[in-house]
């Protein structure tokens, strides 16, 4: 890939096009958006721009197209495959001052937002109002990131993933071009779905400037249960039956006994150190959520639980869910002077507790140290694998044994990410995975973006 080196007249040219203090080739600036939550390597831009509408999206893109300068669409960093790095250099476009929700309307569940927002904060706005927008995926996400890595979370098994949860977009192209794609009603069969064909793309067909969400009414009712089992598999088992049973959980997570021993350390949550579900169900009443746990309760027994602590109200069901979105960060203080690569397979519901046995094993075999997590209802298998900074010799076994996960989830019928996106850490299973339909995702990305200038290097291998 040829691009332009950033020179003085592309900088001032940028400039130019938003007040003085949206531009930026400070060293501070430029290290803040070099790198994202993942193991990856950082990568420096040129400069970095804050755009507040999306006419200067549009002047910026139109430029950078013309002159071949490669732009990387930033949310707020949180990505965990180098979604964001800007490996060629040259232009981030940072999102965060973007960030108003611009119309909510509760009686067609839905809202309007800049692609800045913090899905945290619409939730906020929305408590009020009795709506949530579902996708959790934990960190403090934009929702712009949220829509090109097509993330989800815990209760997406219910809710489904942010590309269910988006109606309609406005995207500016590489040379400028606004487009308005998909419908505000909430169901269409009107020509070639584009809207989906954005949603994931990891900023590589165009730039989101503006959302129309989906919302959900927040439940009524909600209860959680916490289940052990002597293994994993048994858990999984339990999942597969709870699932078949149609007891619709909200959300069912899976940790394994190393994860629960670090929740308890941090959080004093008192588990019992075994492989354990944490579930949730959302429904109109205690009573109708009284008659599901239970029958939750006897599927868990029959898969082999030794122990189910049900009826947890809402502050205990929290602070479980803050210690698991907070997985990441605890393991990284367990191990001082690590990093973490995290597998992120995703594998059909039939396939799931032999794909845990496999990683389980694999892990023991290779004696790497590792934390197995899970959005469990979604088959989403997560493995934290840990290995000391600079260790080349580790890391090359960490780097092989995450490939043969994938390879063996890809064997089941899986997927190489079943919500972190491809970024620079999946791009060499993708042919593996997609095959001769590969192409046309170039064909696509080429008809887009002919130039190549949106997030370069990304998905596909260059
Ligand atoms: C502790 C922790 C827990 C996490 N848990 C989960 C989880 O459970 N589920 C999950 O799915 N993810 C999870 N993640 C990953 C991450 O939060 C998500 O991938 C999230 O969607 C990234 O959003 P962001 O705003 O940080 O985007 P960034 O990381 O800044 O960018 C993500 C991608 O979006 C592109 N982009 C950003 N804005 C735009 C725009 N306006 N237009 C076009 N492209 C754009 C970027 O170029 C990049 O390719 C977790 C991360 C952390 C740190």
């Amino acid at each position: 890939m040829i691009f332009s080196p950033l020179n003085d007249a592309h900088k001032n040219a940028f400039r130019s096009m938003v007040a003085p203090d949206r531009f930026s080739t400070g060293k501070s600036h430029l290290n803040l958006h070099a790198a994202d939550q993942s193991f990856h390597a950082p990568r420096r831009p040129d400069a970095v721009i804050w755009p507040v509408d999306r006419e200067e999206v549009s002047r910026i893109l139109s430029y950078a197209d013309a002159h071949r300068i490669p732009v990387t669409a930033w949310g707020a960093g949180t990505s965990m495959e180098g979604n964001p790095i800007p490996l060629f250099g040259g232009l981030v476009a940072d999102f965060s001052r973007m960030n108003r929700i611009l119309d909510i309307r509760g009686t067609d569940f839905q809202a309007d937002v800049e692609p800045g927002v913090i899905y945290q904060d619409l939730n906020n706005q929305l408590r009020f109002k009795g709506l949530f927008f579902p996708p959790d995926p934990g960190a403090r996400a934009t929702i712009g990131g949220m829509i090109a890595n097509n993330a989800s979370g815990p209760h997406t098994i219910r809710y489904g993933s942010t590309r269910d949860c988006i109606l309609r977009l406005t995207v500016v192209l590489a040379g400028g071009k606004v487009i308005r794609i998909g419908t505000r009603a909430s169901k269409t069969s009107s020509g070639y779905d584009l809207l989906h064909l954005f949603i994931g793309s990891e900023g590589t067909l165009g730039l989101v400037v503006e959302a129309t969400v989906r919302l959900s009414g927040l439940p009524e009712a909600l209860s959680a249960a916490v289940a052990a089992f002597p293994t994993l598999e048994s858990a999984g088992q339990a999942v597969r039956e709870i699932i078949r049973a149609g007891l619709d959980p909200a959300a069912l997570e899976l940790m394994g006994p190393e994860c629960i021993d670090l929740m308890n350390r941090e959080h004093r949550l008192g588990l019992v150190g075994l492989p354990t579900i944490f579930m949730e169900f959302h429904g109109p009443s205690r009573e109708h959520l009284e008659t599901i746990l239970a029958l939750a309760r006897e599927l868990c027994r029959e898969a082999g639980s030794t122990a189910f602590h049900s009826g947890l109200g809402r502050e205990a069901r929290d602070r479980i869910f803050r210690a698991r979105h907070e997985l990441g960060e605890m393991i990284l203080r367990r191990h001082p002077g690590c990093r973490v690569r995290v597998v992120d397979i995703a594998v059909p519901a039939s396939a799931y507790s032999e794909m845990i046995g496999c990683a389980q094993k694999e892990m023991h075999r290779s004696s790497l140290t590792g934390y197995i997590f899970s959005h469990a209802g979604d088959g989403n298998l997560h493995v934290n694998l840990v290995g000391p900074k600079g260790d080349d010799g580790v890391w090359a076994r960490i780097d092989e044994l995450a490939g043969r996960m994938v390879e063996q989830a890809l064997l089941f019928g899986g997927t190489a990410t079943g919500e972190h996106g491809v970024g620079i850490g999946k791009r060499g299973f993708m042919e593996a995975e997609h095959g001769p339909s590969l192409e046309w995702m170039r064909r696509v990305k080429a008809l887009f973006d002919p130039k190549g200038i949106l997030n370069p290097g990304k998905i596909f291998l260059v």
